[in-house]
């Protein structure tokens, strides 16, 4: 997030381009991109276009170009996200546990409360990060399906963020040192990079689709990408699993636009449920301090460390603060969720085709093993 505000430029970020050059010219790799929902609403700014327009379509023909093996989106992983995180948020609620439990997608911010609130460990929800998910689900169940030795495969994320270098290091995160989930991290500038190396003219490519089933996503993954929108696509799952009813309007206004802290109650079959949304760690701080005083009375709590969530991240194309660029990136990622089929993570034929198959329950033993995490105090670290 430093990246994104740093007045010097004196910060750079880790460059992992030439890794991934070495494993696309390696014939023994198996090389598999995923992309975040963030990366298509910005890409086509280092090509010149207009900030928010839309590039799925082009990202995915530029990377097979590139020549990975195979590009899926993490979008897949966000939705399974949602599953796990509502199933987790059902647990607590039946079995009285603590509240409110807090989104753990943004490494950033887990970093800083796993710095600065080590009494508040057991709030935030255990689940991994969606591309951290979308890594281990490569390696398990898609090398299984593949008959593809997991050691060959290379997972590639391609992310709107410098944190998620770090987070894909994390020891907690990874099963087995020789294969962590994710092997490397490059952000969407140097996604842009690596086009202009390979001399691809990015304006005249064709729109291809993404590689299936870890493909396909519903249009709650795509609003992972800004702010609200983690929160909004489990509400959209949470309700109806809580109610048993229907969603009467799927969207959530409550929680859009750049306001630091947004706040609503929700109306779950008589029960009001309590939700805050932030962005920017100072935000964060003020939530935080109301919990650890005992002050708070939210039942869930979305926080991002970057201005606008990851439309504003730091991998991004530089938007300087620029509130008319997040805007522009926002509304890409609301219009990307209108024009999807499906609008709801659970509904995901992909998502459920892999409990069916593979993971059994949600929340399960297996899920747990392979999805979910631990935090550790870091303040003596
Ligand atoms: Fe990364 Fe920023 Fe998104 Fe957090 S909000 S995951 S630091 S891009």
């Amino acid at each position: 997030q430093c990246l994104a505000v740093c007045p010097t430029g004196a910060l750079t970020e880790l460059d992992q381009v030439d890794k991934v050059w070495k494993a696309l010219n390696d014939p023994e790799r198996f090389v598999i991109a995923e992309t975040a929902p963030a990366v298509r609403v910005a890409l086509g700014e280092g090509f010149g276009l207009e900030p928010g327009a839309i590039v799925t379509g082009k990202m995915v023909a530029a990377l097979k170009r590139l020549g990975f093996d195979r590009v899926f989106d993490t979008e897949f992983a966000a939705d399974l996200t949602i599953v796990e995180e509502a199933t987790e948020l059902m647990d607590r609620l039946k079995k009285g546990g603590r509240l409110p439990i807090l989104t753990s997608c943004c490494p950033a911010w887990v970093k800083f409360f796993e710095h600065q609130f080590p009494d508040l460990l057991d709030i935030p929800s255990t689940c991994k990060s969606p591309h951290e998910m979308f890594g281990v689900i490569a390696k398990k169940y898609y090398a299984d399906l593949m008959g593809i030795d997991p050691q060959r495969i290379t997972v590639v994320s391609v992310m709107p963020c410098v944190a998620k270098k770090y987070e894909a290091a994390r020891p907690e995160l990874g099963r087995d040192p020789k294969t962590p989930d994710v092997d490397i991290v490059i952000t969407t500038r140097e996604l842009a990079r690596m086009i202009r190396e390979a001399g691809i003219h990015f304006g005249a490519l064709p729109d291809e689709d993404f590689d299936q089933p870890l493909g396909e996503s519903t249009g709650a993954a795509v609003i992972f990408g800004t702010t609200g929108g983690v929160i909004e696509a489990a509400l959209r799952t949470a309700y109806e699993w809580i109610t048993g009813r229907p969603l009467a309007r799927i969207e959530f206004e409550e929680f859009r636009g750049m306001e630091g802290i947004k706040e609503a109650v929700i109306d779950m079959a008589g029960r009001d449920f309590r939700v805050a949304v932030t962005h920017g760690l100072g935000n964060a701080r003020k939530i935080l301090e109301k919990i650890q005083a005992g002050d708070s009375e939210y039942d869930a709590i979305e926080i991002m460390a970057c201005p606008g969530g990851c439309i504003g991240g730091g991998g991004q194309p530089y938007h300087h603060g620029n509130m008319e660029i997040l805007k522009a990136r926002a509304a890409a990622i609301y219009r990307e969720d209108r024009n999807k089929t499906l609008r709801k993570s659970h509904e995901n034929p992909a998502v459920r085709t892999l409990y069916e198959k593979y993971l059994g329950e949600p929340y399960g033993e297996k899920a747990h093993m392979l999805l979910h995490t631990h935090y550790i105090e870091r303040r003596k670290i």
